[in-house]
């Protein structure tokens, strides 16, 4: 009896170290895994895509998509499937969806011209908000907001997927921002690409466009630059060029 005593308040231990474990565990883990991150990003991708159309030129695709594969190959996330392409606008932009959908606009192409640093920086960036998780953080904090925590666990992803299918709207934080700049430096200059790539773009827009109304270089209206933002971009790359 004493034995089965014991083993009772073993095992009562045991399950409220069990308990304890899954409560702490429940607080850190994400609300939404990368399986439903991957279908959020695929429907917001469908609904992207028919509205702003693909630019299909494949000479152009291959290109970019030659440069993000290299990219993403630096970043940590390898449990998605990455995917870039060019959206069919003239704007100067480049978007990320959750899941590791990527786009560059063509207007972005004409933009930089043959300069593949700035590509590179660019998209760089993006890969870098889908590496430090934004998009899901984002999806996180308007469900906290919205009390709407169940469609979550109903896999409702159309209601989340549509608030990233108007890209205009979409913003992240300064914070954000910054991480995404300086994970993009670092995954570029890993890559093989200049580490200066990002700088010398956002340098670039800020000239040409930076006085002017946000009208084509909407990459304005969506990640703010300034020159703090610039030098900050060009001190990382100083940390990362070798
Ligand atoms: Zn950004």
């Amino acid at each position: 009896m004493r034995a089965v005593a014991r083993y009772s308040l073993l095992a009562v231990a045991l399950a409220i170290i069990a308990v304890t474990a899954v409560a702490s565990a429940g607080a850190n883990a994400a609300l939404i895994g990368s399986k439903q991150e991957q279908q959020i990003g695929a429907q917001a991708a469908a609904q992207i895509e028919s509205r702003y159309g693909l630019y299909t030129n494949p000479s152009w695709n291959r290109y970019v998509q030659a440069m993000g594969r290299r990219i993403a190959a630096q970043s940590p996330r390898h449990d998605i499937a990455w995917h870039f392409k060019i959206l069919n606008t003239g704007d100067v932009n480049a978007v990320s969806l959750p899941g590791g959908y990527i786009y560059v606009f063509r207007g972005l192409l004409n933009f930089v011209g043959r300069d593949q640093g700035m590509l590179a920086g660019v998209i760089a960036h993006e890969v870098g908000h889908v590496s430090a998780h934004h998009q899901t953080k984002m999806m996180e904090r308007e469900f906290w907001t919205n009390a709407a925590l169940s469609l979550l666990t109903h896999g409702r992803t159309q209601q989340l997927a549509s608030m990233f299918s108007n890209i205009y709207d979409l913003h992240f934080s300064r914070k954000d921002e910054y991480q995404a700049d300086e994970l993009g430096v670092k995954y570029a200059s890993r890559a093989g690409y200049d580490p200066y790539g990002l700088a010398r773009f956002l340098q670039k827009l800020e000239a040409r466009y930076g006085n002017g109304p946000s009208g084509i270089a909407s990459y304005l209206a969506t990640h703010p630059s300034n020159s703090a933002r610039v030098q900050r971009v060009r001190a990382y790359a100083a940390q990362y060029a070798r």
